[in-house]
Parts: C-alpha cells; sequence; structure tokens
C-alpha cells in the first residue's frame, strides 16, 4: 500500500479537513463520504462529481485505501475465511458466514491479542499492533460479499474495546449517515468484559454486546481468562445492569464449553445465579481444541444438558452451530502467526 492516507476510515469531520487542506469546497467532504461509504469507489478518479483539478488536488496527498484480500478459503458449509494484509507487513483474518438469509462478516480489530485466553489460537500468537479503522472497514468493504452483508460481528482476531478508539470510529462510520446508514441493530461487539472501555461503549454507542464470559466461577476464569484479575465478570455484570437491554439493545453472553471442566450443572447454576434477573440470552459454543491445551471439547449430550438446565431456569440459551471448522475459521481458531517471520 502506499505512503499516501486512506480516506476510507475517515469521519466526516475527518474529511472536511481533508477538504479544507486540500482547498475542496466544504461540500466537497459530503460528496467524498457519498463515494466512499455508499457508492463503494475504490479510486479517487471514479469521484466523477469533483472537478478534475479538485480530484488531482486530493490524490496528490490521498487515496481511497481499500485493499483486496490475499487469500480466500471456502469451507464444506459455505463459511469463507479471507486473510488481509494489514499495516507492519501484518496478516488479519476475516470470516464471512451465510446463514438462510443472512450473511455475517466476523471482522478482526487487532493483530493478534494482548489478552491470552487460554484456550484462543489469537491470543497464543501474542500481540502485534491495532488496526485502524481504515483496516476494520477494509475488510467489511473488500469482501467478495461485501454488498450483501446483513450483519457484522466484532469477534475474530483482538479484543474489540481494547482498541477502543478505532472500533468507535468504525462504529460511527457505519452507523452515520454519512456513511454506511446501518442500523446499529446489525452490529454486535465482543469483549472479554475491558471494564472502563466498556462504560465507554455503553454509553456512546447503541450496537449489540456478546460478553464472554466462558465461566461464571471467578476462580475457574481466571485460570482460563488472564483479564479477571483485573476486571472481574461480577464487576462487569453489575456495570450491565445499570442498563436497559429489554428494548433496542441485545445482550448475550458466550460460554464455551469445556469436558470436565465448565460443563457440569454446577456452573450452570453459577451462571445462572451470575446472570438472574438480567435480560440477556447465553450462546454455548463448542470448543476447538487447539494444541499443547488441556482442555477438550464437552460432548454433545453434556452441552445439551447445560442448555435445557439453563433453559428450565428461564435463562435463555442456544448451542451456537460450529462453522467453518475445516478451514480453521471457527471461532477461536483465528491466527495469522503461520503467515509471519
Ligand atoms: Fe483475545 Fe478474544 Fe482470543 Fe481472548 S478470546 S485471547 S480476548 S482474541
Amino acid at each position: 500500500m502506499s505512503d499516501k492516507r486512506h480516506l476510507l476510515g475517515m469521519t466526516l469531520d475527518e474529511l472536511r479537513q481533508v477538504a479544507e487542506e486540500c482547498r475542496l469546497p466544504k461540500f466537497a467532504a459530503k460528496q467524498v463520504a457519498d463515494w466512499i461509504y455508499k457508492k463503494r469507489v475504490v479510486s479517487i478518479d471514479e469521484m466523477t462529481n469533483i472537478s478534475v483539478a479538485n480530484r488531482t488536488s486530493l490524490s496528490e496527498r490521498f487515496d481511497v485505501g481499500r485493499v483486496p484480500a490475499v487469500e480466500c478459503q471456502t469451507s464444506t458449509d459455505g463459511t469463507v475465511k479471507y486473510l488481509f494484509s494489514a499495516e507492519k507487513d501484518n496478516f488479519i483474518e476475516s470470516v464471512m458466514i451465510p446463514d438462510d438469509e443472512r450473511k455475517t462478516l466476523c471482522v478482526s480489530s487487532q493483530v493478534g491479542c494482548k489478552l491470552g485466553c487460554l484456550f484462543c489460537m489469537t491470543g497464543r500468537q501474542g500481540f502485534s499492533g491495532n488496526l485502524t479503522s481504515n483496516e476494520i472497514l477494509n475488510q467489511i468493504y473488500s469482501v467478495s460479499e461485501a454488498e450483501d452483508l446483513t450483519n457484522v460481528v466484532f469477534m475474530g482476531m483482538g479484543e474489540p474495546l481494547d482498541n477502543y478508539a478505532e472500533v468507535k470510529k468504525t462504529l460511527e462510520i457505519m452507523t452515520s449517515d454519512y456513511g454506511m446508514a446501518w442500523s446499529p441493530k446489525r452490529i454486535t461487539v465482543s469483549t472479554t468484559g475491558v471494564l472502563p472501555k466498556l462504560k465507554l461503549f455503553l454509553e456512546e454507542s447503541n450496537a449489540h454486546l456478546a460478553v464472554s464470559i466462558h465461566s461464571a466461577d471467578v476462580a475457574q476464569r481466571k485460570t482460563i481468562m488472564p483479564i479477571e484479575k483485573a476486571y472481574s465478570i461480577t464487576e462487569v455484570v453489575s456495570l450491565l445492569r445499570q442498563y436497559d437491554w429489554s428494548k433496542q439493545r441485545r445482550l448475550s453472553f458466550e460460554y464455551i464449553m469445556f469436558d470436565g471442566f465448565n460443563d457440569s450443572v454446577e456452573y450452570a447454576q453459577k451462571l445462572i445465579s451470575t446472570l438472574r434477573g438480567l435480560p440477556c440470552r447465553v450462546n454455548l459454543i463448542r470448543f476447538h481444541a487447539i494444541p499443547d491445551v488441556d482442555l477438550h471439547t464437552s460432548s454433545k449430550e453434556r452441552m445439551e444438558t447445560f442448555r435445557d438446565y439453563l433453559n428450565s431456569k428461564g435463562v435463555t440459551s442456544t448451542i451456537r452451530t460450529s462453522r467453518g471448522e475445516d478451514i480453521f475459521a471457527a471461532c477461536g481458531m483465528l491466527s495469522t502467526l503461520k503467515k509471519e517471520g
């Protein structure tokens, strides 16, 4: 990619500054936003309602900043995994999951991750950097299904709230009239519970929230998710209780099931007492074993018993269908380590 600054990923305010810097009329900012976010152009040359002289002036310092995927793999179940290059010779992955009428794109927000959850390949990879709003939006604009996407989930590589500034900017562009004009209901941000940033997110966005809980037992959670030592799930849940989840916004908890670890009725009871009275649902996820980690996949029967127990006690729970396992695109399997170095 060139050293020019990228227009994709800029808010309308930033595009106004670009217009000023390039001596374009003020209204050009809105025109540029329209070309990039609605008409989805890949070059400044295509912005035909902007004069040739002004396009030349823009092109001297800026480009659109769209980069195609470098690799793409399709699963037998229709899931497609894309590999994109990111700044500093890094790579990131995005996964498109088709489901009847829906096409959901799972985007990455960081290269690797700092949080080191024991069960996660991305965590194993370590952290190499935050993605910019350009790199996050490029995933959404450059997959083959870009124009048909119905939903976007921030559940790929990285902890989105550990890169809050760029994620917030991306959410603004996705939901603003000048940008993609999406309803926030089409977007879900997942988090392990980075408390200070979670507070901001709850105030500043209306997107849905998915909290990766994986255990409601604080001591047990600490052994698989180091973040529990900094921000306990009990504090996270008490913060969530201060918001209204009964109307527009959806709250869900992700629970990966590990055989003989967190999949007994005893742990279901802990989960129920932690979530009591909170309007939410629990998604149970099958664990995809990763090398050198002493955690194993729960059987279908144990998952069903756990699910039925939660439902019988009034906690809505479903088993999430695992997708893209054959191409290492399923939950917790994303890693670009093999592409580096
Ligand atoms: Fe990071 Fe999420 Fe993996 Fe934990 S599960 S290491 S937060 S990417």
